[in-house]
């Protein structure tokens, strides 16, 4: 079976409850919907390893099924994602797409692959969807909505009171599905963060019990945020810690506390970093548009904020700095609902 072809089981595969992620590949071949009837028949859709390392996804529904063995509350929409990825523990493997980047009409398999799960899902006539993952860096666990509407603020607020908006990369699993139902992308900390685990097993089994789901009312305990930029390090620079000496002429320096300013308010004419030569950071919006003077400023040989910030997913892994962005730029916003 090809990898990009999806597998619909109308039942759950006993190995599931006990598998690892790095064996589901083997187990079930490729990408797979496990289709679960329960006592309420309009089915939760719950997405997990969309990227192959992020395991919180898999191991929370699969608690689940462990203590509901029997009858669900609710009927269930499970969907197992990059499983080849999963095997290796990583993100996506060089010859695929990111499979949170695929939720649109596009060329390559993985986006028919996507869109026939999308047409599978909406005749299903689900009640909500959730899409798990973890990512890099010290961040609380967080929720992303792409839509603000009072439904889909209360899926996301009974996850984390940090609920952060955005609209691009239109792209994704929870967007694409946001034309169906409520739908939420989870932040569960980072991989291995077992707490991140128990998380989104508790939100979970909320969910499959509710018998609605209501539209907020209350936003006071809200901490709101618009993912405004992502910040990025060029090839050309060379990325040091603030107690490194560098070996090249274009340079920046980072703090090794850098990932305490996640979700922190962070004042204007903060540092983010010193640099050397011509040692820069990149700044971005999600259609790649260069925003570098909107929201940094170079003064001496500091790199400093030039607009209030909270910052998110700053991280301190060089490689992930390097292969994806140093972290993204949000700022607060109100609630109006
Ligand atoms: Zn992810």
């Amino acid at each position: 079976m090809p990898q990009t072809e999806i597998q619909i089981l109308n039942h759950l595969p006993v190995e599931l409850l006990s598998a690892r992620t790095e064996d589901l590949c083997d187990i079930l071949g490729g990408p797979t919907v496990i289709n679960l009837g329960g006592k309420r028949p309009r089915p939760l859709v719950a997405s997990s390893l969309l990227h192959g390392n992020e395991h919180a996804g898999f191991y929370a529904v699969q608690r689940f099924l462990q203590m509901n063995i029997g009858e669900l509350p609710r009927s269930l929409i499970w969907f197992i994602g990059n499983v080849e990825a999963a095997k290796a523990s990583r993100r996506r493997l060089e010859h695929q797409p990111d499979y949170n980047r695929i939720w649109t009409e596009g060329p390559r398999p993985e986006n028919k692959m996507a869109m026939k799960l999308k047409q599978f899902i909406k005749e299903q006539r689900p009640f909500a969807a959730i899409d798990i993952h973890n990512n890099t860096g010290k961040n609380p666990h967080f929720v992303n909505v792409n839509v603000l509407e009072k439904k889909f603020l209360f899926l996301a607020h009974l996850f984390s009171e940090h609920i952060v908006y955005f609209t691009e990369p239109k792209e994704i699993f929870a967007n694409a599905i946001s034309e169906i139902c409520p739908s939420v992308t989870l932040e569960c900390g980072i991989v291995g963060d077992e707490s991140g685990v128990d998380h989104a097993y508790q939100y979970l089994n909320a969910i499959m019990h509710l018998p609605e789901i209501y539209s907020l009312t209350e936003t006071d305990d809200i901490h709101f945020y618009e993912s405004v930029a992502r910040m990025m390090v060029p090839p050309d620079t060379e990325i040091l810690w603030e107690d490194q000496a560098p070996t090249n002429p274009n340079y920046i320096q980072l703090s090794r506390q850098i990932e305490e300013d996640n979700f922190k308010d962070v004042a204007k004419g903060s540092p983010i970093a010193t640099f050397g030569g011509d040692g820069r950071i990149l700044v971005m919006n999600q259609k790649s548009k260069e925003l570098t003077d909107d929201y940094l400023s170079y003064s001496g040989n500091q790199i400093q904020l030039s607009t209030d910030s909270v910052p998110s997913m700053l991280t301190s892994d060089l490689r992930v700095i390097r292969q994806d962005c140093l972290g993204y730029l949000m700022v607060r916003r109100r609630l109006e609902i």
